[in-house]
């Protein structure tokens, strides 16, 4: 059944309205799913406008619970839109706000508009047992899909992010900033919340959008809200930001890259060259700075000094050697 979260009058006669739909077991009503206390998933999208890659896996999720009801065991609440302004306009932040919505939960009832959208979603998510929040990157970099833990919450967090058949886990600091995003106030009041990172800003990677919804179902099977089939997923790799390399362009010109994501790299090898169209010159040959995989990838060819160009994962001397056997 689809649910109003949020509506808030726009000035003139129109209205900011967040919904979800609320899938329940077959044959239960929402009173009865609720006093079962049967748990419950939310499956959150759309907090930054111009990122689609979770539009795809919500209606491929919605499909499936569509198609196979007897299988559904819990309470799945999906919310396709947090920010239906920025998807409808494609900007990222909350349009007439200019306002980036993952920077101000939890939110304030009694607060400014935005403040109050913010706290009615968090309210609407308490007491789930899990969370997901579905990002993509922007127009300028390419992702492989990732779940990224705070390292504050990774004890709890990564046996649940291991389940959702992204290749990477990333565990980061701590940062005061990521304290205003809806991930962080999720957990703080006890609503373990996973971020998925995948595919570009404003466009759709289907292979990526079909594997996360593969890990959505074996997540929601591990919290008993799934009693259908599962696929088998291989074990994502597992690391904090020391190993995460970051590769910035040196001159500005035009990226042509020569590796793909996931890509296995020696140090020294090439990532790509930043090229001057007006005469042909090589400016810079990007080098990857040690043996690793790509799984960052600059998308959009202009660059400046600075841009980021890829992020490089260091594998470990293991990792090296399998490599060096295998050739
Ligand atoms: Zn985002």
């Amino acid at each position: 059944m689809i649910k109003n979260v949020v509506s808030i009058r726009l000035p003139v006669a129109e209205k900011a309205v967040i919904r979800k739909n609320r899938i329940l077991p077959a044959g239960l009503s929402e009173k009865e799913a609720e006093s079962r206390q049967l748990p419950r998933i939310c499956v959150v999208t759309g907090t930054h406008g111009d990122e689609l890659e979770g539009q795809y896996v919500c209606f491929r999720l919605n499909r499936i619970l569509a198609e196979n009801p007897q299988f559904v065991s819990g309470i799945v609440d999906i919310y396709p839109a947090v920010n239906p302004l920025g998807i409808d306009s494609i900007t990222r932040g909350i349009p007439r706000f200019d306002l980036d919505m993952n920077r101000i939960f939890p939110g304030d009832a009694k607060g400014t508009t935005e403040e109050v959208i913010a706290a009615k979603i968090i309210s609407d998510m308490k007491g789930a047992a899990c969370a997901v929040d579905i990002h993509a990157s922007n127009i300028f970099l390419r992702e492989i899909p990732q779940v990224r833990v705070n390292i504050n919450t990774a004890e709890k967090l990564v046996p649940l992010a291991k389940e959702l058949n992204c290749d990477f886990i990333w565990v980061h600091a701590a940062a005061t900033v990521l304290e205003s995003t809806l991930a962080w106030s999720l957990n703080r009041i006890g609503v373990p919340c996973l971020v998925i990172e995948a595919g570009v800003g404003m466009r759709i990677t289907q292979e990526y959008g079909e594997r996360i919804t593969v890990g959505l179902l074996r997540l929601m099977k591990r919290l008993g809200i799934w009693s259908g089939p599962v696929q088998e997923v291989a074990e994502p790799i597992v690391s904090t930001d020391g190993r995460v390399k970051f590769i910035n362009a040196d001159y500005p010109g035009v990226f042509i890259p020569k590796v793909r994501h996931w890509m296995n790299l020696h140090e020294g090898d090439s990532l790509g060259l930043i090229t001057d169209s007006i005469d042909g010159t090589v400016l810079q040959d990007v080098k990857s700075p040690c043996n690793g995989l790509v799984f960052t990838l600059r998308e959009y060819p202009v660059v400046n000094p600075g841009s980021l160009v890829a992020r490089v994962l260091a594998v470990s001397e293991s990792g090296k050697d399998k490599k060096g056997a295998a050739k």
